[in-house]
């Protein structure tokens, strides 16, 4: 102990006098002057010493005053002029990879070190970090999954949890461990650090903890609300009695027959006739797209958009504009209509600029350039450029004051992706974007009383996403009763949504009828998977196809590597039917196109492969780490036989894999009847669903499958299948859901049940020949 005292001591002294080195250097220097100016460090000194004094403290502070930055090497700094530096063990999460990356990369140049060094970082795939960093930035999932190994987080001294105002559902699940770890380890200090002031929630959660406010140095910004901004840029209004000439106006009014639409309408609709009257534009009226826009969340008025760009274009002073869109979709074709009008697609005037969280990275460097004199710079955004992105020279924000939210209806147990109105928090984070370098301007496209009735804040992700994986990582931490843990959360979750993910890990066999852990449940929860893509890895392994069911796996689990471009989409639907070869498969059409990219990779010609066949090169290199960590957490298991040949004996045996897909992608299945001009697809929650266009199993003129087993489904407005594998009866039976579970009898009862619930009565005799032979392979 003496001697590792001795060693820590030195290490220490070493680090402080490196640290002065580099302050005293006169890049050193220039780099200091710049962290001076920013707001976080005028409280530099007050930060460190609530923190030195208290367990727990919350930091609230405008995007951009350098919480995320600053703060973490304040302490660092601190430890290591105390000459503490090497006994000091700081992790600051981050809810997304891309930052975790960005984040350590920029605190290390700003100490004139290379990332590894004091500094590192920490994400699924990969990773830079030495021996002797300090200072690690991570995503809230490697911090949970280090917790699995090392429950009371031995050797740590701060935790730093960024961006809790985002109330991710990581992020939510880890400040209840957290909490109960503190009492355990006194001497750890938790820092929670987040952008808007909610920050009293989370105080009390702590038991009363001090808060820390940041002054922000944002300039102000004037909100225009609709009203203002049809003054402002004189948008054309249509008379009243001119509406029936326009025939979207015929649409909207069958529209609005439909209950739904009512519904929706009814929420805020009359207030924003009534805000226009009163606004006094008696006798007109704004012309259907934009007027629908205004209480309906699905659509969006991209001429009243371009009318307001035009307008700052034309008359406003220079300063980039920053707009807010939906997703992808609105994104791209608001831009082809903003390329072919005469001012804003000329591009010796205006720079037109995308910007989404699944764009290349040189793509979004583009977007902090300064564009040359004279020409205005325009990026249309999603909700990533609130917070996680900060484009310094935005003057005009345009904001639609909607986004596209993933949700969890409860009742079905569907996942719903469906755009909504924002909150009044991010409605004034997405304002404050504009007043970075001056005093700035901010077009909300809808009225004043729309904004006012938003919710004051989003619901947190813990209360709108399935709870599977979460419940069985609350299991693998043995954290007892899976509702009676979730219940200390800030805001617990539905009893509803509890009670359908423990069923679900149930049906899969991760656990049993007492809610214990199986074997099979805690392999589950090593895999860094969902929990249903974990058991495929499993019996890929057990059953000898792992090559291709890795594939699948990872393709699932990182994205669609299949390219479906706006303008090509016909070429590259059938670039990806001619991978399925007619079985009825997007996750075989997946293994072929993978192993038509390694092949073509061997030979130095990935890219063009790539590009021939509408396939993003950076996913499949994605898909490759993946299966190679895969391989290795696998190997660990000690379910694969170590003479790999052996892992891939019946690879090439299609049917096979078939039926292990099925057998991970159980209970997502729905029953096929081919009609005569159509297909009906059925499932037993929703009923009728769909299938997305880019499926191969999309339009083919009859499916001689009777099952279709999927990994995702969304409901749009319709419920959506992503995509799909055929799968027969024999497989299904064999394969579908969990033997374990209440014996033969219980599979049989619980797969009756299905079968009973689709009505195939043909189904009867398949079912008993086979029950009899299970039955007596099961006595042998
Ligand atoms: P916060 O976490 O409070 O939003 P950050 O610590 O992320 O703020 O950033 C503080 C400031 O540091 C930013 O305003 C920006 O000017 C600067 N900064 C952050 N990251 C970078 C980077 N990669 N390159 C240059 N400047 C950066
Ligand atoms: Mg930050």
């Amino acid at each position: 102990n003496v001697v590792m005292e001795k060693i820590i001591g030195r290490k220490s002294l070493q680090l402080r006098n490196k640290q002065q080195e580099w302050q005293e250097s006169p890049d050193g220097q220039k780099m200091n002057e710049f962290r001076r100016s920013l707001p976080a460090y005028k409280e530099r000194d007050a930060l460190l010493k609530v923190i030195s004094e208290n367990q727990v403290v919350i930091v609230s502070g405008e995007t951009g005053c350098g919480k995320t930055t600053q703060l973490p090497q304040y302490i660092l700094e601190s430890e290591i002029e105390a000459a503490r530096g090497a006994a000091c063990s700081i992790i600051c999460t981050q809810p997304r990879r891309i930052s975790a990356m960005a984040v350590s990369e920029r605190v290390a140049a700003e100490r004139g070190e290379k990332l590894g060094e004091s500094v590192g970082y920490k994400v699924r795939l990969e990773g830079i970090k030495g021996r002797d960093t300090r200072l690690l930035f991570c995503t809230t999932g490697v911090l949970l999954r280090r917790l699995l190994v090392d429950r009371s987080l031995n050797g740590v001294t701060h935790v730093i949890v960024d961006e809790i105002h985002e109330r991710g559902m990581n992020e939510d699940f880890l400040l209840i461990v957290l909490r109960d770890l503190l009492p355990r380890r006194p001497e750890l200090r938790l820092i929670l650090m987040s952008a808007t002031l909610n920050a009293e929630l989370f105080s009390s959660y702590f038991g009363g903890a001090p808060t820390l406010h940041i002054p922000g140095f944002t300039y102000p910004v004037r909100a225009h609300f609709l009203e203002d901004i049809l003054e402002i840029t004189g948008y054309r209004l249509t008379p009243y009695n001119q509406i029936d000439d326009y025939g979207q106006d015929k649409v909207w009014k069958m529209q609005k027959q439909t209950q739904a639409f009512r519904k929706r309408k009814s929420q805020i609709a009359s207030a924003v006739e009534d805000a226009l009257e009163a606004a006094n534009f008696r006798g007109y009226r704004l012309r259907t797209q934009e007027s629908l826009s205004c209480w309906n969340p699905d659509s969006i008025g991209f001429n009243l958009i371009e009318h307001v760009l035009c307008h700052i274009v034309k008359k406003e002073r220079p300063g980039a504009v920053l707009v807010f869109m939906t997703g992808w979709d609105d994104i791209n074709s608001l831009k082809d209509q903003l390329a072919s009008h005469p001012i804003l697609g000329d591009s010796s005037k205006v720079l037109l600029l995308a910007c989404h969280g699944s764009m290349a990275s040189s793509e979004q460097r583009l977007i902090f350039d300064k564009p040359e004199d004279g020409v205005r710079k325009i990026v249309l955004a999603t909700n990533m450029a609130e917070t996680s992105i900060t484009i310094n020279d935005v003057v005009f924000v345009v904001d639609c004051g909607k986004a596209k939210e993933t949700s969890y209806d409860a009742l079905n147990n569907t996942p719903c992706l469906i755009p909504s109105w924002i909150s009044k928090a991010a409605a004034r984070q997405r304002r404050g974007r504009a007043g970075r370098v001056q005093p700035g301007e901010c077009y909300h496209l809808y009225p004043r009383c729309v904004y006012d009735a938003f919710a004051d804040y989003q619901p947190p992700e813990l209360l709108r996403t399935p709870l599977q994986s979460l419940c069985l990582q609350i299991k693998s931490l043995q954290l007892g009763s899976i509702s009676e843990f979730l219940s200390r959360a800030l805001q617990p979750p539905e009893p509803l949504s509890v009670q359908n993910a423990v069923e679900y890990l149930k049906v899969i066999g991760a656990l049993d009828e007492n809610e214990n852990l199986t074997v099979l449940g805690r392999h589950l929860s090593i895999l860094p998977v969902e929990p249903k893509l974990g058991k495929m890895l499993i019996l890929g392994a057990i059953f000898n196809c792992l090559g291709p069911v890795m594939t699948v796996v990872a393709g699932l689990s990182v994205r669609d590597p299949f390219l479906m471009p706006f303008d090509k989409k016909d070429l590259a639907e059938s670039a990806k039917a001619q991978f399925s070869a007619r079985d009825y498969s997007d996750h075989l059409a997946l293994v072929r196109a993978y192993d038509g990219w390694k092949d073509a990779e061997r030979q130095q010609s990935g890219y063009e492969y790539c590009w021939q066949n509408f396939l993003s090169a950076q996913t499949m290199k994605a898909i490759d780490s993946l299966r190679k960590q895969f391989f290795c957490l696998l190997k660990d298991t000690g379910l694969i036989d170590l003479k790999t040949e052996d892992c891939n004996m019946w690879s090439h045996d299609e049917h096979l894999i078939r039926a292990v897909i099925c057998a991970g992608l159980f209970p997502g299945i729905c029953s096929v009847v081919n009609k005569e001009k159509s297909i009906a697809l059925k499932t037993m929650e929703d009923g009728q669903v769909l299938l997305y266009s880019n499926s191969v199993n999309a339009g083919v003129p009859k499916i001689p499958y009777p099952w279709l087993v999927f990994n995702e489904k969304v409901k749009v407005n319709s419920v959506f299948l992503r995509d799909s594998t055929g799968v027969s009866d024999s497989v299904l039976l064999l394969f579908g859901g969990n033997l374990s579970r209440g014996g033969l009898d219980g599979h049989l009862k619980m797969l009756g049940g299905y079968l009973e619930f689709f009505m195939k009565p043909a189904l009867g005799n398949t079912y008993l020949s086979l029950r009899r032979e299970l039955e007596e392979l099961i006595q042998k």
